[in-house]
């Protein structure tokens, strides 16, 4: 085992960032020292990944470094926020050259794509956990919140719903080659950044789809009030599922299977156009699957609190507050 300075030197410190990265100071001081644009909020947020908990421990080492990262830059996408700057703090045992110099491939691969610079981490032994914090940038007046959602306003979401689950679901079942497309979109998920930041002045709220839709939706109505109704048969369905789970099963993984990383977002129908224009550049769909209610609760899909939702009085599925 290397000494936690030794694993920082081998595999966690960048090549020095240029100016345009904003990091005046990096890797290896006691802290980072970071040059925000000015007059742009930073956007913050943290995520701690552990083997067996939220991945499997014999996942692909480059998968586990690529979603540790993926799952914290979705919180920033939901925001509308251009991201800058991530921070890990890894903990693990011994683990062979082959293991780390994977992991922090993916983890430096998804850095490289989205325009993130590794500022800083920390390294300690016991069973493998990732917590990543990561740091973004976005206009005071563009921050996508989840509060800001009307009555009327159409519900949509990004990409196609219930691979996460599919992915995993097929990972149990032994499916073991990263190019099966379901499993592809669990252990590689796509953080939605630049869908984010395109949307970001289009949407009045929006969440990322890390808990499953139902409860994800639930939080935009804890903050936004009012109700929602939802289409169940408008889901798209990540490729795949149907076939690989059956409809109902396919039905249940887009709805509350969690970990697909898609925006769900809210916009009044005189914006969908433009919208969907901004989201056809990046190759991206962006599907209506329902509407805002003035109405509390959750309309339209049937055995919803079965399915996770737990959010509302009022639903049509008989539930209490
Ligand atoms: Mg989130």
């Amino acid at each position: 085992m290397h000494s936690e300075f030794d694993l920082i030197a081998r595999y966690f410190t960048p090549a020095p960032p240029g100016p345009e990265a904003g990091v005046a100071l990096g890797v290896g001081d006691d802290c980072a020292l970071l040059a925000p644009t000015p007059g742009r909020r930073l956007a913050v947020s943290v995520d701690t990944s552990v083997a067996g908990v939220h991945f499997p421990a014999e996942a692909p080492a480059e998968a586990i470094g690529h979603r540790a990262l993926a799952v914290s830059l979705s919180d920033l996408a939901a925001m509308g926020a251009r991201a800058r700057w991530c921070f890990m703090a890894l903990t693990l045992q011994a683990r062979p050259d082959a293991w780390l110099e994977a992991f922090s491939r993916g983890f430096k691969a998804l850095c490289d794509a989205t325009g993130t610079t590794l500022a800083g981490g920390d390294i300690t032994r016991g069973e493998l956990a990732i917590g990543v914090t990561v740091m973004g940038e976005v206009a005071p007046e563009a921050a996508l919140t989840r509060g800001g959602g009307r009555p009327g306003d159409l519900v949509a979401v990004t990409g196609a719903l219930g691979g996460g689950a599919g992915g995993l679901a097929a990972w149990q079942a032994g499916e073991r080659d990263v190019g099966h497309p379901l499993l592809a979109r669990y252990l590689f998920p796509r953080p939605r950044l630049a869908a984010g930041e395109a949307l970001a002045r289009l949407a009045t709220a929006a969440v990322d789809l890390s808990d499953g839709l139902l409860a994800d939706l639930g939080h935009i109505l804890e903050h936004s009030g009012g109700g929602a109704r939802l289409e169940p048969e408008a889901l798209p369905l990540a490729e795949g599922l149907v076939e690989a789970l059956g409809e109902a099963r396919a039905q249940e993984a887009a709805l509350s299977g969690g970990d697909d990383y898609e925006l769900l977002i809210c916009l009044p129908a005189e914006r969908l156009d433009e919208a969907r224009r901004r989201l056809a550049a990046l190759a991206l769909p962006l599907t209506v699957i329902g509407r805002l209610t003035e109405a509390p609760g959750l309309h339209g899909v049937p055995g919803a609190r079965r399915l996770g939702w737990q959010h509302f009085r009022g639903d049509e599925t008989g539930g209490r507050p």
